[in-house]
């Protein structure tokens, strides 16, 4: 049986008293639990404090995004050697956003997975179609395409350990999330990708997750789903009462 893993993703929200706040509000609260892992990505700015202030509790903390090296004139960046000196986890990668923003290719998101692997970060890597892609019926296309390409180089002992977090871009923050069916089938592609990549041990053991627009109100169902492991979820993390609801459902 796979673990389960809600991930909440705070993107460039909140300031650190109240990223502080949450946190200990919600580290109490989480139930005493082994089927789920719960994770927060804060801005890289608290990781540091969020870090320290969750200690031997149950709630982990991820980073959003990295460099790819560990030390250089890359002014802003953060690199994967200071994530793992900070004791973090779990690292977002290849987000819709990132591609989209700051020029994030395939490349790239490759680079920063094996890295994120040499320094015994977990991997959260995240693919997704988008609207246009959908419409032309390339969705598994785009998507199978984009799992060959960040997994290129990583070995079937990593492959098991990392997260696939499967999120459509047309269903990020726009309140518009694929039904259930629709989300298990494509993750249900991603796990068959990865079969053909490493081997079946391999795709059982792989988490994927779905993410765009998840709430309290339809993660029930989008967990129900055979290939769906955990989820990605923005908006519905930023409270804590939401984030709580979210876990105890999982
Ligand atoms: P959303 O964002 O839950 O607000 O749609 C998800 C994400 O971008 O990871």
């Amino acid at each position: 049986m796979r673990k389960r893993i809600i991930a909440g993703n705070w993107k460039m929200y909140k300031t650190i008293g109240e990223a502080k706040s949450f946190v200990t509000e919600v580290k109490d609260r989480l139930p005493e639990t082994d089927n789920v892992d719960a994770v927060i990505c804060p801005p890289s700015l608290y990781l540091s404090e969020l870090v320290k202030l969750t200690e031997g509790t149950p709630l982990e903390i991820g980073a959003q995004t990295m460099h790819d090296v560990d030390e250089g004139a890359f002014t802003g960046e953060v690199s994967p050697k200071m994530l793992a000196d900070l004791n973090v986890p779990y690292v977002i990668l290849g987000h819709s956003e990132r591609r989209q923003y700051f020029n994030e290719t395939d490349e790239a998101v490759n680079r920063k997975t094996l890295a994120a692997f040499s320094k015994g970060l977990t991997p959260i890597v995240c693919v997704g179609e988008s609207l246009e892609e959908r419409e032309a019926g390339k969705t598994v296309e785009t998507v199978a395409g984009q799992v060959i390409k960040a997994f290129e180089g990583v070995n079937a002992e990593q492959a098991k350990e990392a997260i696939i977090a499967y999120e459509p871009i047309w269903a990020i923050g726009t309140g518009k999330t694929a039904t259930a069916q629709d989300a298990n089938e494509v993750c249900g592609e991603i796990r068959a990708e990865i079969g053909k990549l490493y081997d079946d041990e391999t795709a059982s053991a792989i988490r994927i997750q779905y993410g765009g627009s998840v709430k309290p109100g339809n993660i029930g169902e989008l967990l129900s789903m055979e290939h769906i492991d955990g989820a990605l979820v923005g908006g519905a993390s930023l409270e804590p009462e939401s984030f709580l609801e979210m876990i105890g459902v999982a």
